[in-house]
């Protein structure tokens, strides 16, 4: 596991647990939006945290964590997640990843397997300005994979929520509501306000007012159980 970051402790990161967060490196996607620009196209600047580090942080907090979340860059490009999260499991945590939902047979075999409890997925945009917006070429096969791990979430298999940062430019009224219709019978969905670290991926990048995400949200709001707005 390529580690470049760890959060030691987050209330924020997984729901209604304390946990931490550790970043994997890399990612196939370049949102524009990505406030984590050093992890995806900058990973040799960024320090490195070995595994015998990350797992001697691991032990001390056993008692004092619930959960690790596994964040990135995307953590599903690792070759080695599966043994990881298996190590983090034995050490008796609860583990949420959060993926772009472009690998989902490696979603679907750690979900089987038991080693994940919460995905939170990111659905970029409406099928129609996916690639724009994920920063990738037309030409990608992805979003056959992005729709394969969709469709698995929705059957179910663990708790898991979807989410979109929302950005002026990108997000329309229209594409609310193709997301709707596409995660229809979602369990929750989570509008989130966009937040500028100042490592972006990309220039002249900006959020939605409050309001204009409370319009997204209703859209949404009757295809999906439950759908709120985060970060506002
Ligand atoms: S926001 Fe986009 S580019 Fe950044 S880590 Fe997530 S999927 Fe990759």
């Amino acid at each position: 596991m390529n580690v470049q970051g760890l959060q030691k402790l987050t209330l924020l990161d997984y729901p209604e647990k304390v946990a931490c967060t550790v970043f994997t490196s890399g990612c196939n996607f370049r949102c524009p939006f990505c406030h984590n620009a050093p992890l995806v196209i900058g990973t040799e600047e960024v320090e490195t945290y070995s595994e015998e580090y990350i797992f001697s942080f691991l032990k001390k907090r056993q008692r004092i964590l619930d959960g690790v979340c596994v964040s990135g860059g995307e953590p599903l490009l690792q070759n080695d997640i599966e043994r990881f999260l298996g190590k983090v499991k034995e050490l008796g945590f609860a583990v949420k990843i959060d993926t772009n939902g472009s690998f989902p047979q490696t979603l679907k075999k750690l979900v089987r397997s038991g080693l994940v409890d919460y995905v939170a997925m990111d659905i970029k945009n409406s099928p129609k300005q996916y690639c724009r917006t994920a920063g990738i070429d037309e030409s990608w096969a992805y979003m056959e994979q992005i729709q394969e791990s969709v469709a698995f979430l929705l059957e179910h298999p663990v708790v898991y929520e979807f989410r979109t940062t929302v950005i002026q430019g990108y997000h329309t009224r229209e594409a609310f509501k193709e997301i709707g219709q596409w995660i229809q019978g979602a369990e929750r969905y989570f509008l989130q306000s966009f937040f500028d670290s100042g490592e972006l991926i990309g220039e002249g990048i900006n959020g939605c007012e409050k309001a204009e995400m409370q319009v997204f949200a209703e859209i949404v709001r009757p295809y999906v159980q439950k759908v709120e707005l985060r970060g506002v």
